[in-house]
């Protein structure tokens, strides 16, 4: 089997690096199932109206699969499953998130009704008031919970200080990371999927180890380099023009000044007689 980027030794070690997941996880299961199990009964008590998902979280996980994860994707040309929990449509957020209009800095407007905000954090406190009847809050559609597994703190832009290794959490985002490998990339759906599943293990899952051994997103993400060179290009080409300015002015100075030397010797020449 072909693996991702030329790496065929990656594949012999799926298993066992999987097997070690799964002894890490083992004491932790029953943990996972009591918390899953509480949000559920949570929600079912509370106001119907009421959001228990963080926005800023879900964003923050949006971020990483856009960027980490879908670049490859569309490379292999695979469709998501829908029941995969990283499908755009399972962000109960989404809807929201695209009809946020980013005019300036310091400009954002509403999609729906078009009015605006200063700040990210008005427009989204505007969602929330506004337009909340638009959120599917249903189960399985918080992207904030996949944030374990998606390594969220790397892509938030106010990232708290590191915090010691917690060995428990590691194997639940382990177990969590490597589920969504199973759902999102079935390996008995062709080559497309199998290829995507050690990829998303590899991009996504060792890194949930306390051992410090391998990083997230090894294999990289969407090429940000374009619109620095684009920047720089039209810097470049709004810097030349000047640049010759400056040269032509300065040449034109340095040959007024050598005619000027030129006529001095004359002067002087006239005045010492007298
Ligand atoms: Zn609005």
């Amino acid at each position: 089997m072909r693996s991702w980027a030329g790496r065929p030794d990656s594949s012999l070690l799926a298993p066992f690096l999987a097997a070690s997941c799964l002894l890490l996880v083992a004491g932790s299961h029953q943990e996972i199932h009591e918390a899953t199990g509480s949000r559920i009964h949570h929600q079912t008590n509370q106001h119907t109206h009421e959001v228990h998902c963080s926005r800023e979280r879900s964003r923050a996980a949006w971020k990483a699969i856009d960027e980490y994860l879908m670049p490859f994707v569309e490379k292999e040309k695979y469709e998501l499953p829908s029941k995969c929990r990283l499908h755009a449509e399972n962000d109960m957020f989404r809807e929201q998130e695209e009809h946020k209009i980013h005019f300036d800095v310091n400009e954002w407007r509403c999609g729906f009704c078009k009015k605006s905000f200063r700040a990210e954090k008005y427009i989204d406190q505007h969602f929330s008031n506004r337009h909340n009847n638009l959120l599917d809050n249903s189960q399985g559609r918080c992207l904030a919970d996949l944030c374990g597994a998606l390594h969220c703190d790397l892509t938030m832009e106010f990232k708290k200080p590191k915090s010691k290794c917690n060995a428990a959490a590691a194997a639940r985002n382990c177990h969590l990371c490597e589920s969504l490998a199973d759902n999102c990339f079935p390996v008995n759906q062709g080559h497309s999927a199998s290829r995507l599943h050690e990829f998303f293990l590899r991009q996504f899952c060792d890194a949930h180890t306390c051992n410090g051994d391998s990083k997230p997103f090894p294999k990289g993400g969407r090429k940000q380099t374009n619109r620095f060179y684009l920047a720089l290009c039209i810097l470049t080409l709004l810097l030349l023009p000047l640049f010759y300015l400056i040269v032509f002015l300065h040449q034109r100075e340095m040959k007024k000044g050598v005619q000027v030397f030129k006529r001095i010797p004359k002067t002087v020449h006239k005045k010492k007689p007298s």
